[in-house]
């Protein structure tokens, strides 16, 4: 087989063979070129250590990344390649570091140190693939594996759990059923990782494409750090719009959406509050009154735990808020929305409401019509440059003020009021009918 490479990493290999070293690309860069994918990164494995490598590439930008681990990245034409001596890990004390790194001159060595054998392959033009543990038959078979007995390499390293389902979520690929059974028994040692690895990880596994699959199959896993999930698990919802308990339409509401995080992770989140807002009436049916402002309160004490942006949280709680709000497909609604959330803001709450209801009971898939004009309403109200928000009202607080209102929380009040008005359509947005209407709200005579 052959891989097809950058010049710069042909160069860099052929540089490193000429001064009596095995060189090789390793890793991600292999297996997802063999996927057709592309690579953002290209690592090279070699027998030479790094003092070696600074020397090879003397005449090259160079910078030690790692050298305690055998990593240089060298920069040649603009491309970084991280150049790493064969290593093997010594013991993990922690299920995260290890212990300490040792250099070996063996590839075999550094390959078995490596989570799954889909990322243990190596690759140079001179020697083709090499491939020690089956990871090409398990490309081809679109299998996670681990590289040797899974339950010492997870518990040498939780945080291959995480890697695992985000292989699996990303490249649509089936964990096997030994690696699987491992990663359940093991969960618990996802508590050993940093909530920033854990957080990183759990992203890629939500915009990943078999992200439904994952969540059912392995939601005790995620449990183990978002244990807030638990009471959706199995939860008859005793409703006609449902099909689904919770946690299975939750599920189906994330990969039915689109692949943007946020909107990912408002699906996730947007009923969690729902177990703890559960009733029943008369004729046995459940209700979920103010679960949306319940999901709201345990999405913020989540995403902050798991140490997200600030923008994210505000935003992602926002759209859980929202997520079943009344938007109705005229103007003054959506305008009224638009204010609240912004275009972008209002745009994903409409993503949200497509994926909630793909993932409702198939008789209600008709809303979705609804949606789409709905979202007409949104490129109407921009394409005409309505106004829906302060900075597209015609007058400002210097207008106010020229007017005689001086106090700051008159003047904001009243362009709130003023916003209502054009948004509601009482009033045009044009600067005389404004200050008319500013006058009457604050008793100022005409
Ligand atoms: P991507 O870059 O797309 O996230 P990757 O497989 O390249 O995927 P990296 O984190 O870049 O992942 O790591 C490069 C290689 O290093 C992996 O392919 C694997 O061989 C090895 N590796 C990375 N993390 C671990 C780990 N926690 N345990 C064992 N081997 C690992
Ligand atoms: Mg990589």
């Amino acid at each position: 087989m052959e891989i097809n490479t950058p010049q710069q990493v042909k160069d860099a290999i052929a540089k490193i063979e000429e001064n009596e070293h095995e060189a090789y690309i390793v890793g991600g860069c292999v297996r997802d070129r063999i996927l057709g994918l592309d690579v953002h990164d290209w690592d090279i494995t070699t027998s030479a250590l790094p003092d070696e490598i600074m020397e090879i590439f003397a005449d090259y930008k160079t910078a030690e990344t790692g050298t305690e681990h055998g990593t240089v990245t060298v920069i040649i034409d603009s491309l970084p390649l991280e150049i790493t001596t064969y290593r093997i890990d010594g013991r993990y004390l922690d299920n995260r570091h290890p212990e300490q790194v040792t250099f070996t001159s063996k590839i075999d060595d550094d390959l078995s140190r490596r989570d799954f054998t889909i990322n243990a392959l190596a690759y140079n033009v001179r020697v083709g693939i090499v491939d020690l543990f089956g990871g090409i038959d398990d490309i081809n078979k679109r299998t996670i594996r681990c590289v040797g007995e899974p339950d010492d390499r997870f518990s040498e390293d939780a945080l291959r759990i995480m890697r695992a389902l985000r292989f699996a979520s990303v490249l649509e690929f089936e964990i096997e059923p030994q690696t699987a059974r491992s990663i359940h028994r093991n969960r618990d040692l996802l508590n050993n990782i940093s909530v920033e690895r854990f957080q990183k990880e759990l992203n890629e596994i939500l915009t990943g494409a078999a992200a439904e699959r994952i969540l059912n199959e392995y939601r005790d896993v995620i449990a183990v750090i978002i244990p807030e999930i638990t009471p959706m698990f199995d939860f008859d919802q005793r409703t006609k719009y449902h099909n689904l308990d919770i946690w299975r339409h939750t599920a189906k509401s994330v990969g039915e959406s689109k692949d943007e995080l946020e909107v990912r992770l408002t699906m996730l989140f947007h009923d969690i509050g729902k177990p703890a807002t559960f009733s029943v009436d008369g004729q046995g049916v459940g209700h979920f009154y103010g679960h949306g402002k319940e999901s709201t309160v345990l999405t913020k004490r989540i995403l902050k735990r798991l140490k997200y942006p600030t923008r994210t949280i505000e935003h992602v709680s926002k759209l859980v808020k929202f997520h079943d709000a009344a938007v109705h497909p005229n103007k003054k609604s959506v305008a009224r929305w638009m204010n609240r959330l912004s275009e972008q803001g209002m745009r994903r709450l409409l993503s949200v409401k497509r994926a909630d209801t793909i993932a409702h009971a198939p008789e209600f898939i008709g809303r979705l019509d609804e949606i789409d004009s709905i979202e007409k309403v949104v490129d109407a109200v921009i394409e005409d440059e309505d106004c829906f928000s302060l900075k597209h009202l015609a007058v400002d607080g210097n207008d106010l003020i020229e007017i005689g209102i001086t106090k700051g929380t008159r003047i904001g009040n009243t362009l709130g009021n003023l916003l209502d008005a054009v948004i509601n359509q009482e009033c045009e947005n044009e600067r005389e009918a404004l200050l008319t209407l500013a006058k009457k709200i604050n008793k100022i005579r005409q």
